[in-house]
């Protein structure tokens, strides 16, 4: 998805819920885009200190989380991480460092999530569970800190 179809479809999304894309909110979806994994509001302030304050990125990210377009990650260490729901961003999985607490996407091969996906179905079937999507999260150290 490019980012002009990204911002089409925020655009279209939060148009139903009767809420305006304002620039400040426009900033943290592009923000998020970008980003190479889930991020806390404090790193995403970092990123966008100057256009944004604290306090309204926070209502930005409830309004969006609202819409269906953010979803949180409660991910290493209690912190509460914000990405952008899978129908915009694609389907991927986690990468949890242990010990600094980033968290970073990872798309895996074709064969890797057809093998994965039915091992979940299985997982699900035999628990009685009709499973509908999943999430593997990795849980270690990253490059940084191994
Ligand atoms: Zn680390
Ligand atoms: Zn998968």
């Amino acid at each position: 998805m490019t980012g002009r179809e990204l911002d089409g479809e925020v655009s279209q999304r939060l148009a139903d819920h009767e809420v305006r894309y304002t620039s400040g909110r426009r900033v943290v979806v592009t923000a998020l885009a970008r980003s190479e994994g889930p991020k806390s509001p404090a790193e995403l302030h970092a990123e966008v200190a100057s256009a944004v304050p604290l306090s309204s990125l926070y209502r930005s990210l409830a309004v969006l989380e609202n819409a269906g377009i953010v979803v949180p990650h409660f991910g290493a260490k209690g912190v509460t991480r914000y990405e952008l729901a899978e129908w915009l961003r694609g389907h991927h999985h986690h990468l949890i460092c242990l010990n600094c607490g980033s968290v970073e996407d990872i798309a895996i091969s074709q064969t890797h999530e057809a093998k994965l996906a039915e091992l979940v179905k299985d997982i699900g079937a035999a628990a009685s569970f009709a499973e509908v999507n999943h999430v593997l999260e990795i849980e270690g150290r990253c490059a940084k800190c191994a």
